[in-house]
């Protein structure tokens, strides 16, 4: 498929030595880069004439080659104007680019001009470590940096939220040269992603096995084959989810991959979010279409949108937000409601008694709900909307007591649960972040008090095993899995992100079950 945009993709090499770095070229090669940035300062016993023929004559890509100081945040720690030759020496040796640090450009190209090969280009850099300056500062770097005579502007600038990077999008979209402009740090990650978007001319992903030359680096072939941003353009609709932590979130695999099998021109990024308010005051604009919502903003979240679904309303949380293409306006959701409660109902259909086929197994049954956080919210409601009678334990007695009032339910501690005496063919829904990835030996309660429940479910879908599911099969109990969850309440979402009547439900399993 032709890619719907120019940006380059670039490999950086990082090694101690040149054979390492050959193979990585080679690797980058077959991975599906652009080129390649050859990094001498992490080169160990560097020989400049005989290493870069070397480099340079066995390049299978176009190659940016880069000899960074420990000032702008690289290794070399010698003498510039030694630095400055080996790089004119690069461009000499046929480098397609060679990327120079504002500080020090004028004196390089002062003492180029005549003799400036004319196939390579010169990136010139400027980083900053800290911060991300205002649009306006941004502006004048890149107007100090053309003037330099730069052939391509690099800026890279540190996030420390993930706001800052919409105002380098900013720059990015009104820059009339080719431009290099990314954000440092896990809070900066959408820059790399979604520079395709609006118009940057390079971004840098790492190779399996090769260290990230930039803090929030992704991956490459994330990029190709999760992300696919080969076919971003400027009508690419964004969609993310908003959260923190969000790294351990498979939404994007799910997502992306559904966009790209019934041809929806849309991107779905992980967004870490500090301030949901904020975060939605910044991306405003019609760009940013519609975001799932997850820990611990479902309740925060709830108050800045516009309107609400009926559902959402009465459980006070949510998981989705659509911005209403008409008028802009914030509309929030809450699959996860629908999502758990037809997990849990699927899979104790036919295990356990029924008065008729409409009634729900839930129906008269005791259901226990840990946590009461917006996923407790949503199993809450939606257990008590079928039918069940609620008991809310929560390590916040005051979360669980509140949340029990509102429907109508029994709280409790969790210390008391762990001696709670349910009545015969009980659920336990663990709404709780206990047992997540990284956290994986974590459980909410102990093997001995599961004895006592006949259904247990874990909204933990980071591992998909997690310890409670292992320890609740172990003692007997009926398991329902967090990634049945995930995947039912994708279903809808995926309905309200493209505005559809039904999702690909059978490519969305196959998707989870294959990749996720
Ligand atoms: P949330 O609103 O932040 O609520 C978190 C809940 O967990 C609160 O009740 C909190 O208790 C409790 N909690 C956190 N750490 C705890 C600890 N160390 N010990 C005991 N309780 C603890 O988060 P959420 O959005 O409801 O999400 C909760 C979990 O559900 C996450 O793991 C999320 O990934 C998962 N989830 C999965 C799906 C899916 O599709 N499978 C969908 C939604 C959510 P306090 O009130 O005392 O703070």
């Amino acid at each position: 498929m032709e890619p719907a945009n120019a940006t380059l993709l670039c490999a950086p090499l990082v090694a101690p030595t040149v054979e390492e770095m050959l193979l990585q070229m080679n690797k980058a090669n077959v991975s599906g880069a652009d080129l390649v940035e050859i990094r001498l300062d992490t080169l160990s016993n560097f020989m400049p004439h005989e290493d870069l023929k070397l480099l340079l004559g066995n390049r299978p890509l176009p190659a940016i080659v880069t000899y960074r100081p420990k000032w702008e945040g690289g290794q070399y720690e010698g003498d510039d104007h030694y630095r400055l030759d080996t790089l004119f020496m690069a461009m000499e040796l046929g480098a397609d680019y060679i990327d120079v640090e504002l500080q020090v450009v004028n004196d390089f190209m002062s003492s180029i001009t005549r003799k400036k090969p004319s196939k390579s280009k010169v990136i010139v850099s400027s980083h900053n470590y800290q911060i991300t300056p205002s649009v306006e500062e941004l502006g004048d770097l890149v107007a100090r940096i053309q003037a330099t005579g730069a052939d391509i502007v690099k800026i890279s600038t540190m996030a420390q939220n993930i706001t800052d990077v919409a105002r380098m999008f900013h720059v990015l979209v009104h820059c009339q040269v080719p431009i290099i402009g990314l954000l440092m740090g896990e809070k900066g990650a959408i820059s790399r992603l979604l520079c395709p978007r609006f118009g940057g001319y390079l971004t840098y992903a790492t190779l399996e096995g090769v260290i990230k030359s930039a803090p929030g680096q992704p991956k490459l072939k994330d990029m190709l084959s999760i992300y696919n941003i080969r076919q971003l353009g400027r009508d690419t609709k964004i969609y993310g989810l908003i959260g923190n932590p969000v790294g351990h979130s498979k939404a994007p695999i799910l997502h992306n991959e559904t966009f790209k099998s019934v041809g929806f021109n849309a991107i779905f990024v992980l967004l870490l979010v500090d301030d949901v308010r904020e975060f939605l005051d910044v991306y405003s604009s019609p760009d940013f279409a519609g975001f799932s919502v997850t820990i611990p903003h479902k309740e925060e979240a709830l108050r800045h949108c516009d309107e609400l679904d009926p559902i959402a309303k009465s459980i006070g949380a949510i998981n989705t937000i659509i911005r209403r293409p008409s008028d802009g306006k914030l509309v929030g959701y809450n699959t996860d409601c629908l999502g758990a409660i037809s997990a849990i109902e699927h899979e104790m259909r036919g295990l356990f008694s029924l008065k008729g086929e409409a009634e729900s197994p839930l129906a008269g049954r005791l259901f226990v709900v840990i946590g009461a956080g917006g996923a407790g919210k949503a199993f809450a409601y939606g257990a008590k909307e079928k039918g069940a009678r609620i008991i809310i334990a929560n390590r916040s007695y005051d979360r669980a007591k509140i949340l029990a009032g509102l429907v109508g339910g029994q709280a409790m501690s969790l210390s008391d649960l762990e001696n709670f005496r349910p009545e015969e063919e009980s659920i336990l829904a663990n709404s709780t972040s206990v047992g997540m990835y990284p956290d994986i030996d974590g459980t909410p309660i102990s093997k001995e008090a599961l004895r006592r429940y006949a259904v247990v479910f874990d909204a933990v879908y980071t591992p998909k095993d997690t310890r409670l599911l292992r320890e609740a099969e172990e003692v007997g109990a009926v398991v329902v899995s967090g990634v049945e969850m995930f995947l039912r309440q994708a279903f809808r979402q995926f309905e309200l992100f493209t505005d559809s009547p039904k999702a690909p439900v059978q490519v969305m399993r196959k998707i989870v079950q294959e990749r996720i």
